[in-house]
């Protein structure tokens, strides 16, 4: 991959890369999906595109066709694990709780949530 769409010094780039290891759940030329290592809820799933964004609005800005298509994987998830109802969440910014700044999109699914 290219200087501009890897950061030598992200956790989720170097996950990608296969360099950190990791539980995937899905993988296309675009995507990949992951177990958080601190879950949730009963299923709790990373998705991220594979091409260095720091957060949710630079990849609307950028690919707003592939901030769509993390959508719709999400829908894929949470339709095989629980009858298609989830939360999304994309944590932007330090103080709204984002910690890594690459675009995820948390799927927390696999349980009844509270409102
Ligand atoms: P955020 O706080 O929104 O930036 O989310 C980062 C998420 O990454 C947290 O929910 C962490 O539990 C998760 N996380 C951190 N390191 C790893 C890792 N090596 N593998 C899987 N998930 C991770
Ligand atoms: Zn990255």
């Amino acid at each position: 991959m290219s200087e501009s769409t890897r950061d030598e010094g992200c956790l989720f780039c170097r996950i990608v890369a296969g360099q950190v290891p990791s539980e995937k759940v899905y993988e296309d030329g675009e995507l990949y999906a992951f177990k958080d290592v601190n879950p949730k809820a009963a299923v709790h799933v990373l998705i991220v595109p594979k091409r260095h964004y720091a957060d949710v609005a630079e990849l609307a800005a950028a690919d707003p066709q592939l901030l769509g298509r993390m959508v719709l994987k999400a829908q894929d998830i949470a339709d095989q694990a629980f009858h298609g109802a989830y939360r999304l969440i994309f944590n932007t910014g330090r103080d709204a709780g984002q910690s890594v700044f690459h675009v995820h999109a948390h799927v927390l699914t696999g349980e009844v949530m509270d409102e």
